[in-house]
């Protein structure tokens, strides 16, 4: 598995890849989660250490592989409500990093209450935006980042993407930027 791979609308994904995925526990609608076999291990690993520190908020997950009929089913869903503004909320089949079980959103349930529309002024996801990284995470699609990875600022949405999280943390990239910086060299 390439760890940093990279899916977006300048590099989609039109078949699905052969995953090992491992379940990371149930959404909000009692759905069972997946995600590709280290990247849940670390997710958990990372769920547990957060979910003891706020008595408060409690993270759990939202949404993490999805194939590329699932995504499909996610924006007809949106089309149906919303129209053409779907496509500016869900990306198109092929486009979307969910493809590839390395991509996870997450709700919290805060006060006995879900939410998973987050500001990223919740106390747990900001203790994510700094420690995220020590599992192997980043934050995907940060804030004043729009126009380089394409996607509207998503504080819910983290990417595994190996040891190599602690040096894009450190120097503020996007994935594209790790990417295309290293392509260049
Ligand atoms: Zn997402």
């Amino acid at each position: 598995m390439n760890y940093i791979m990279l899916v977006n609308k300048d590099y989609p994904l039109n078949d699905d890849l052969e995953l090992d995925l491992i379940n990371v526990g149930k959404n909000n609608d009692g759905e069972d989660v997946y995600l590709e076999r280290k990247a849940g291990k670390a997710l958990l690993k990372m769920l547990n250490d957060v979910n003891r520190l706020f008595d408060n908020e409690k993270i759990i997950v939202s949404s993490g592989y999805r194939s590329i009929d699932d995504q499909q089913n996610v924006l007809d869903y949106y089309l149906n409500i919303e129209g053409n503004n779907a496509y500016k909320r869900v990306a198109l089949p092929g486009t979307s990093e969910h493809q590839i079980g390395l991509g996870i959103d997450i709700g919290i349930i805060k006060n006995g209450e879900y939410k998973d529309d987050l500001t990223g002024n919740e106390e747990a996801l900001k203790w994510l935006f700094e420690n995220a990284y020590k599992y192997g995470f980043i934050l995907r699609y940060p804030l004043g980042k729009e126009n380089i990875h394409g996607y509207r600022y998503e504080p819910w949405h983290f990417r595994y993407v190996g040891l190599i999280a602690k040096y894009i943390k450190e120097n503020d990239l996007t994935l594209e930027e790790y990417v295309l910086e290293k392509t260049i060299k």
